[in-house]
């Protein structure tokens, strides 16, 4: 199985790829994650994509499928993938059905992830982050045992600039914008599931395993 998730920042479609992945032995692919390893590894593209994101730019689209094109064809993809949170535009769209005609690939399954702006920003903005360690806290979820305080170093929690309600809703202008168009597009091939996942992990996953198994048969 071939699998896109879909969806926005805190609607916890990452968890639900790593569930899966664990499960059906489906590799999690995430863009960001792949670009981070390229830059790691110092390789001639890592290097050009690095200076790319230090001028402040967006790296191209056409880098980021090459990236993928090359972990899509590594042996623990043969039996399936997730990617997570790709493609984002209908740029990435074209180029990744290029690439499905190449290989003789398809996608199996498109799952977009939904929640209310409330949930999500009850999730977004709770998070505290430490000063010192850089450990992660929710206020609600994940409460430190003292209000502000780091239970791993006892430094200062602090709420992030990226994790305001004003930065998020940025954010989720942006991927609207992006993201509308390829949910349009593969609805209407009938590749799209919609799932609401405005509640806990434990409670959505038997949800997301049946879309998927029907899928399968
Ligand atoms: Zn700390």
């Amino acid at each position: 199985m071939n699998l896109i998730f879909l969806g926005k920042q805190g609607v916890g479609k990452g968890t639900y790829a790593s569930r899966l992945a664990e499960r059906y032995k489906w590799p999690k692919i995430s863009a960001g994650d792949l670009l981070r390893e390229e830059i790691a590894k110092k390789s001639p593209m890592g290097r050009e994509i690095e200076s790319v994101i230090n001028s402040g730019h967006l790296v191209k689209p056409e880098q980021i499928s090459a990236l993928i094109e090359k972990r899509i064809q590594e042996a623990d993809c043969k039996n399936g993938f997730i990617f997570d949170g790709y493609p984002r535009s209908m740029e990435q769209v074209r180029l990744l059905e290029g690439m499905q005609k190449k290989l003789g690939m398809k996608i199996d399954l498109v799952v977009n992830f939904t929640a209310s702006d409330k949930v999500l920003l009850e999730r977004l903005t709770g998070r505290r982050t430490c000063r010192k360690c850089a450990a992660i806290y929710h206020i609600k979820n994940i409460p430190p045992k003292v209000p502000g305080i780091c239970d791993k170093c006892g430094g200062e929690l602090y709420q992030r600039d990226d994790d305001t309600e004003a930065a998020i809703r940025v954010r989720w202008e942006e991927y609207d914008r992006q993201t509308k168009p390829l949910i349009d597009y593969y609805e209407k091939k009938g590749m799209l599931a919609e799932i609401d996942a405005s509640d806990e992990v434990d409670k959505i996953m038997p949800r997301v395993l049946e879309i998927i198994e029907k899928r399968m048969k």
